[in-house]
């Protein structure tokens, strides 16, 4: 593992490096990072209809009243990810040699519903502190020095929302990296969704600032990598081409060309203009699941997402089968989250496996039994991510 660590700031305006080591300029992100192992883009065999659920909990921490946003605005944002993240996004900004690679991240994001006790919350919290720019601060992350303590990271996507001062407008660690209490996003409140303050924050006015960031806090860095000027560095994605300029405060109306290829401007990593951004790439959702399978697992088994009382979940996976008794063709429904790989099993009363399917996620799943002439009793075991579920078959 290297570790090289990287601040990427947001300096609001400023596009030259800044002589403070290992910040760089950059209006929408502070992600702090490593350079992260140019791992590979892990091709998941992810089935095509599974929707992953990222439970959020936003903390607003707040000195001036008017940075106490309302539930409404973080809404707007969270409705601004579940655009961006499944390609619902306005896609007319994305440049027609680009269009062959804009992929659907099939990732949606809740306001945490059950909170790590169990009971039911918002999916916000909320604390006034004394502390200015508390954005900008170590405290921001813990309650007795100000601020306020993350949710359990394994199992939520911490945002904080906080004064940030004139120069930032997010940041985001990464996933494995730094201490596990200041794992998340930090967004200023004037550039969090779309209504109320950030209303009138164009170019930062429609939520790409958090859509960025939680690229970063997946693991994708920015298409030039960790330096935006020499060529020599990448962002360990094949299908971003290499690029040399970040388009900071820029909307540009044409291709423009770096490093001998023409650049992806509207991707959600680069720093453009908040309207000139639409896409992620198929090489990107491959890191990004790379991630959430690997570090970040432990938001696909989290329950943050349901509501407390309603356990679906809690063998991680339930089926039906239909028609039961079968004649040996059948029906599995799995009514569960929808986590990668399913494994089907057939078992006869004397524990013997008679067969075996890896499938997709679909909403039914046919089953038809190699051997003729089965009949009986039989086992039908379903696993996915960890769990299995168990239920009888009738075969006539
Ligand atoms: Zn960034």
């Amino acid at each position: 593992m290297k570790t090289l660590f990287y601040i990427v700031c947001c300096f609001l305006g400023l596009g030259s490096l800044q002589a403070q080591p290992a910040i760089d300029g950059y209006p929408r992100c502070g992600a702090t990072f490593a350079e992260a192992e140019p791992l590979e883009e892990i091709k998941q065999v992810v089935p095509t209809r599974s929707i992953f659920r990222i439970p959020v909990v936003v903390h607003v921490v707040y000195r001036e009243e008017t940075g106490n946003i309302s539930f409404e605005q973080i809404q707007s944002q969270i409705d601004v990810l579940n655009q961006d993240f499944r390609a619902l996004n306005d896609l007319s900004v994305v440049p027609g040699p680009f269009e062959d690679r804009i992929a659907d991240l099939q990732m949606e994001f809740c306001l945490a519903v059950r909170a790590p006790d169990g009971s039911i919350t918002s999916g916000v919290t909320r604390r006034e502190t004394a502390i200015d720019n508390i954005g900008l601060k170590t405290e921001l992350y813990y309650s007795e020095m100000g601020g306020r303590n993350a949710w359990d990271p394994d199992a939520y996507l911490n945002i904080w929302i906080a004064d940030m001062g004139e120069n930032q407008t997010g940041r985001s660690s990464f996933p494995g990296q730094g201490l596990r209490e200041e794992d998340g996003v930090v967004i200023d409140p004037r550039y969090f969704g779309t209504i109320g303050l950030a209303e009138d924050q164009a170019p930062y006015n429609l939520g790409r600032t958090a859509t960025h960031e939680i690229g970063h806090y997946f693991n994708l860095l920015h298409p030039w990598g960790p330096d935006p000027v020499s060529c020599q560095r990448d962002d360990g994605v094949t299908d971003t081409p290499e690029t040399g300029q970040t388009f900071l405060m820029e909307c540009p109306d044409s291709i423009l060309s770096s490093c001998g290829s023409e650049d992806m401007h509207a991707n959600f990593m680069y720093y453009t203009n908040d309207a000139c951004m639409g896409q992620f790439t198929p090489g990107q959702r491959n890191r990004v699941w790379a991630t959430l399978f690997g570090a970040r697992k432990g938001l696909l088994a989290s329950k943050g997402c349901i509501m407390p009382g309603i356990e679906p979940a809690e063998s991680g996976i339930t089926f039906t089968l239909h028609p039961n008794p079968s004649d040996g063709l059948f029906y599995i429904k799995p009514n569960a989250y929808p986590g990668s790989l399913l494994k089907i099993e057939v078992f006869d009363t004397a524990g013997r496996k008679i067969w075996e399917q890896s499938s997709s996620y679909e909403e039914s799943i046919q089953i038809e039994l190699p051997e003729k002439g089965m009949r009986g009793l039989f086992f039908v075991r379903l696993s996915a991510n960890g769990f299995s579920s168990t239920e009888k078959l009738v075969v006539e």
